[in-house]
């Protein structure tokens, strides 16, 4: 679907920069092939051009300005809001032998000086700045005194000011195409919609910027949305059932359901801590430290969290309540599985999701016009919640993506497709309800009071209202309370019922009377009794993986392979104990698993497993020969490419051939 028509492409032809840019992404990163559009994206701001990047997370964005600062002349600037997470960054790519630096309000005066003079000297092939920074005359002076390769902005949707994640000091970027104009910058962002797209086009003075739209799918991704009854336990039983020992994000709304859900995983054995701006920063800091660092560890956790946080290994993304907004929900459930691996975005939502969202749009701040965007925002997010469609389809499609296949086969719907059922009279049981309360007595109520009248509880409040009097007290016994406020629930997401004022009260829409006069059928989604079957998962259930190990990361790997793969797990924990640095800093999971399942004898194999790259080769391919020689040979079964004993690893003591890369 592209990008946007009207605006000015410039076109640049390939050349040697694409080699080059091959090269270095075998030589630093080790990889293979570029993914998608990276390499157009490289080649045309390694030439020199401006780009905009709309890319999902995980897609591959940061290899888009990293080659191009590794091999144009100079310093790539790298603007990013997340100064926590800049020390990560750094280590990461020093890590790859990539000389990097940063610069903000973490360091102290000498450090910045040191980074300083990297930079003059040209001792800098990336320097990642927060925007608050490079606003301030000294380091415009200092940047004008160095040289520059690329600027990237990153994160570029903090432009915009609609969006849900604004920050001011982005708008002071449109100045860097003024002060340097033969430098090429690259705007990046995951959050997608045209708006979005055209206000960083504009703000960040971009017009003759050429525009990458990548597809925003993420296969990898099973997307479930289930009926909340008891969301602690749900989520509880989710995690011990698909997602023991994983590493995984669990979203709240509010800081005290953080706290609450965060000692109640805990109280069940299973890592969990609490992430909210409420807590002291270096609470914070240190629960998102151990996350990057730990295997397996649960944060709990508000919108504050996660934004660039580009832990790979996050097997899955929790909401316990409804997000805002599409654009939210879709950013941070893009946060699980960016290696690509099997992973899991839940959700539990319920009556009360809906009403809350509501009254906080209606009595929140803002003028009109901010409140009428958040009520779309919200309905989006409403519609995708109560589709029968597949609900991949459903996200890609708000992206103004058309998804080719009308069902994913990895979504709940998919898997599990919803009855719907004709809830016509069931919806005019309900409003009438309401009309009546509201003509006959002049009364406003919650859905709680609506559905012990549809029940006909007479309960101490249907008493006090003399509520069992009215015509309509016990007309809905042919349905469960869940499924009455199911009914409801659905009533408001396609805008037939409205929630009003601070107590939440439910009243009438100008599409309800429709209904009532029967102009129209209310269809509805039947509420499933039991939840969405989950993936099935080749990890076998044996004891092989068990004992809290994390069964994804395994999964799909031959069993036979399993005590390898977790024997260099460990090795790696161990690496990255001594150096602290996160564990995926030396090899990422997809990379220890091709490592057994090509089991390289020497050290020139080792390098052409995806992911090992130069320097990596040489800091550890020793550490994971000798690991691999040292399990039991026989036990491991002959690699695939290697029928005979002649490719079989070579005693780990003979010296290693000349590797052809040096
Ligand atoms: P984004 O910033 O878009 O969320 P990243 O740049 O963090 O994504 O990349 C996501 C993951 O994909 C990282 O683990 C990265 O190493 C890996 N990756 C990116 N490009 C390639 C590639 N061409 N080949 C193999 N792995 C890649
Ligand atoms: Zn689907």
């Amino acid at each position: 679907m592209g990008g946007i028509s009207e605006m000015p492409q410039v076109t640049e032809g390939p050349g040697a920069a694409g080699s080059e840019a091959l090269a270095t992404l075998h030589r630093v990163f080790g990889f293979d092939a570029f993914r998608g559009e990276q390499q157009a994206i490289i080649e045309h701001v390694v030439a020199g051009g401006d780009a905009v990047v709309l890319m999902p997370t995980g897609g591959g964005k940061s290899l888009c300005y990293q080659i191009p600062a590794l091999v144009r002349p100079g310093t790539g600037v790298v603007v990013s809001p997340l100064i926590a997470l800049m020390q990560d960054q750094v280590d990461a790519l020093r890590a790859l032998g990539v000389r990097a630096g940063f610069m903000n309000s973490t360091q102290d005066f000498d450090e910045r000086r040191v980074v300083e003079a990297e930079f003059l000297a040209g001792e800098l092939d990336l320097l990642y700045l927060a925007p608050e920074r490079l606003r301030l005359d000294a380091t415009l002076d200092l940047l004008s005194r160095g040289k520059i390769s690329v600027f990237a902005i990153d994160e570029a949707h903090c432009v915009s000011q609609w969006g849900h994640d604004f920050r001011p000091d982005y708008l002071a970027l449109s100045l860097l195409g003024e002060r340097w104009p033969d430098v090429p910058r690259i705007a990046l962002t995951a959050t997608a919609t045209r708006a979005t797209h055209e206000e960083i086009t504009q703000r960040l003075n971009l017009p003759t910027a050429r525009h990458f739209v990548a597809s925003f799918d993420r296969p990898n991704i099973q997307y479930r949305i289930v009926p909340k009854a008891d969301p602690k336990k749900q989520l509880l039983a989710f995690l011990r059932e698909e997602h023991p020992g994983d590493a995984g994000i669990v979203y709240c709304l509010s800081r005290n359901s953080v706290e609450r859900t965060a000692e109640f995983l805990t109280a069940n054995g299973i890592q969990a801590v609490p992430y909210h701006a409420g807590l002291d920063a270096s609470v914070r800091a240190a629960h998102q430290s151990r996350f990057l660092r730990e295997d397996g560890l649960v944060v709990v956790a508000t919108i504050a969290f996660g934004m660039g946080i580009d832990k790979p290994d996050v097997r899955f993304v929790a909401h316990l309540d409804l997000p805002k907004s599409i654009e939210g929900y879709y950013q941070e459930t893009g946060r699980a599985g960016r290696d690509g691996l099997p992973s899991t975005a839940w959700m539990a939502y319920g009556l009360n999701d809906v009403i809350q969202q509501r009254k906080l749009i209606q009595s929140g701040e803002g003028d009109e016009a901010f409140r009428r965007r958040a009520a779309s925002h919200l309905d989006a997010m409403l519609a995708l919640c109560e589709t029968a469609r597949c609900r991949r389809g459903q996200l890609l499609a708000y992206f103004g993506q058309d998804a080719d296949a009308e069902a994913c086969g990895n979504c709940d719907t998919c898997l599990t497709p919803p009855e719907t059922w004709d809830g016509t009279v069931a919806a005019q049981k309900v409003l009438s309800t309401v009309v009546r309360l509201q003509r006959e007595r002049g009364q406003k109520f919650g859905a709680v009071q609506i559905v012990d009248i549809l029940l006909g509880k007479r309960t101490a409040k249907v008493i006090q209202f003399d509520h069992d009097q009215l015509s309509v007290f016990g007309i809905g016994q042919d349905l469960t309370e869940g499924e009455w406020r199911g009914v409801i629930r659905q009533l408001l997401a396609q805008g037939l019922l409205a929630v009003e004022g601070e107590y939440g009260t439910l009243v009438l829409t100008e599409a309800s009377g429709a209904v009532l006069r029967r102009e129209r059928e209310v269809p509805l989604r039947k509420e499933p009794k039991k939840p969405a079957a989950s993936r099935s998962r080749s990890a076998g259930g044996s004891g092989a993986s068990g004992g809290g190990k994390a069964k994804a990361a395994a999964a799909e790997l031959p069993e036979a392979l399993l005590p390898a793969f977790e024997a260099l797990r460990a090795w790696r924990a161990e690496q990255a104990r001594e150096q602290g640095v996160p564990a995926y800093v030396i090899f990422h999971d997809a990379t220890l698993r091709e490592i057994v399942t090509r089991w390289p004898g020497s050290v020139r194999e080792l390098g052409t497993v995806n992911g090992v790259g130069e320097k990596k080769l040489v800091t550890y391919g020793e550490g994971v020969l000798k690991v691999l020689a040292s399990l039991d040979g026989a036990a491991v079964p002959a690699p695939a490419g290697a029928p005979d004993d002649a490719d079989w690893p070579e005693p780990a003591d003979e010296p290693e051939p000349e590797p052809d890369w040096v």
